[in-house]
């Protein structure tokens, strides 16, 4: 069985303890042993990366966008073998996970390209003869915590940005699927990344997390995760001055209205809330469904659920893969009983027995329902989705935005007038029309309101905004 070991200040280190990477398609397949890092690997970690900012902060442009070049060419490159590993780590489909590997690879080219775009502004000053200068600077030592959901898409997202704006990088993703993050340390180090200005420490929240967190040597912390983890490193932020930014939860609506190709509405309502196993914080987990369709559209959807194909997220006929581990899919268990025992009528949502032991269950659909069940208010995260039969358009635009959430909404109308309110009033910060929730490009913004996100949007050229800290400088003639 081959270890991993973290990669701190340009070396393969190794730790006290490791633990076992597992298939949740098949326990009885190790995809590997990783390092559990304690604090004091952390730390040194971190000083690693912020000895070596001195040096990177003015190494030239070109050398930041050559290696992210470099490491966007090899993910594609190497897309079948990587995504293979991020679907027997997670549980995504092959395909699901070849098209996130591709993606994360052009991540790493986008932002290859974003280091030699790094713009400032030229200002007149109200006083004459005086210029003003706005630049971008580097913030320092950026922090990464990452979800176990998108193994090797949102490291992507964090990582080439700060590396692009010119900051050194710790780095810790989650503990379930480390294998994804230890393949772009390794692809990082055989690109040629300066020592110490990428180090990866896996391990656990609790200890390699609060060690990034708490040192004082750490300029800002970028997290995706649970709303409860965000909300408490928020606080620690704040009060050490770190600069912060928070991916959460979400509780995406779907609303589909009367006048909705069925076909369409359908498509979205299964790709958005039952694809990558639900576990995805744009699924769609609420479907608001307008009165007139509603019951040509229940029955469609349980017509299209019965021929998902449930399985080893490996073989290729799987479009439903398995739950990530015993503990999400015992919540996901525990959100259908919840959802009889608050009334709705239940399709699917059973564990389903394969080939070899994993963590497989049906897809669920709860029907007959109302956006006050818990169901409808909390986060659930597994193959799952309510229907909420609303009235009108009106109805359905309020109770899309009667939650906590505000990640990406979504609707299913023919009608320009509804799409056009609904883009405008939807209180979220993605918007799809006539498209699933979750899928969306690598090259613009990506990040919601209220409590899904907090701070800065990532991706785009808008991850600027969180990785570098503005100038404004004063010239005198
Ligand atoms: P989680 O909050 O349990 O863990 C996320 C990361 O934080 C992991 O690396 C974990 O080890 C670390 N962590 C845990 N406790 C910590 C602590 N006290 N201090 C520092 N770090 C700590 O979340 P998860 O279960 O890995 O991911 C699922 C969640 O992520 C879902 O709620 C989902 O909606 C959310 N998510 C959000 C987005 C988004 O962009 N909005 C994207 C993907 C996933």
């Amino acid at each position: 069985m081959s270890k991993h070991h973290n990669y701190i200040a340009g070396e393969w280190t190794s730790s006290d303890e490791y633990q076992q990477n597992i298939n949740p398609s098949n326990l009885s397949d190790v995809v590997g042993e990783y390092a559990r890092a304690d604090a004091a690997a952390a730390q040194r970690a971190v000083d690693a990366a912020a000895e070596a900012f001195a040096a990177w902060q003015h190494a030239g442009i070109q050398q930041r966008a050559d290696i992210l070049d470099k490491v966007g060419s090899a993910i594609i490159a190497r897309k079948e073998e990587l995504g293979r590993l991020l679907s027997r780590e997670e549980g995504k489909t092959l395909a699901e996970g070849i098209g996130e590997a591709n993606r994360a690879g052009q991540i790493f080219k986008f932002f290859a390209g974003e280091a030699l775009r790094i713009q400032g502004e030229k200002l007149a000053s109200v006083r004459p003869g005086i210029e003003i200068e706005l630049t971008r600077e580097p913030i320092g030592v950026v922090g990464i915590i990452t979800p176990w959901n998108f193994p090797i898409a949102i490291p992507a997202w964090k990582i080439a940005p700060a590396l692009a704006f010119g900051n050194c990088v710790v780095f810790k993703p989650a503990d379930l699927v480390p294998g994804c993050g230890w393949a772009i340390a390794e692809l990082l180090h055989e690109a040629g990344i300066p020592k110490g200005v990428f180090n990866l420490v896996m391990g656990r929240g609790s200890v390699v997390g609060q060690a990034m967190i708490r040192s004082p040597h750490v300029q800002a912390i970028t997290f995706t995760g649970s709303v409860d983890t965000g909300r408490s490193i928020a606080v620690q932020c704040a009060q050490a001055g770190k600069k912060v930014q928070l991916e959460m939860g979400g509780k995406n609506p779907l609303v589909v209205l009367d006048d909705a190709d069925l076909k369409v509405a359908v498509n979205c309502a299964i790709q958005g809330a039952f694809y990558s196993t639900g576990q995805r914080c744009t699924a769609s987990s609420r479907l608001i469904v307008t009165e007139g369709i509603h019951d040509a559209f229940v029955a469609a959807m349980k017509e299209a659920m019965a021929k998902l194909v449930v399985g080893d997220a490996l073989q290729p006929a799987t479009q439903i893969g398995p739950a990530v581990d015993a503990s999400q899919l015992e919540q996901d268990l525990r959100y259908t009983q919840i959802a009889g025992e608050e009334g709705a009528e239940i399709i699917g949502g059973q564990p389903v027995e394969r080939d070899t032991k994993g963590y497989f269950l049906e897809p669920a659909l709860f029907v007959g329902t109302h956006n006050g069940m818990r169901i409808n208010r909390e986060e659930i995260f597994g193959p799952s989705a309510s229907v909420i039969q609303v009235k009108d358009y009106d109805e359905a635009l309020t109770v899309a935005n009667d939650t906590e959430f505000g990640l990406c909404s979504g609707i299913c109308t023919q009608s320009l007038k509804y799409a056009s309110h609904f883009k405008r009033n939807a209180q979220a910060g993605m918007v799809m029309v006539n498209l699933p929730t979750a899928g969306v490009d690598y090259h613009v913004p990506f990040g919601g309101r209220k409590g899904s996100s907090y701070g800065p949007r990532e991706q785009g050229r808008y991850a600027a905004e969180f990785y570098t800290s503005v100038k404004t400088a004063y010239v005198a003639p």
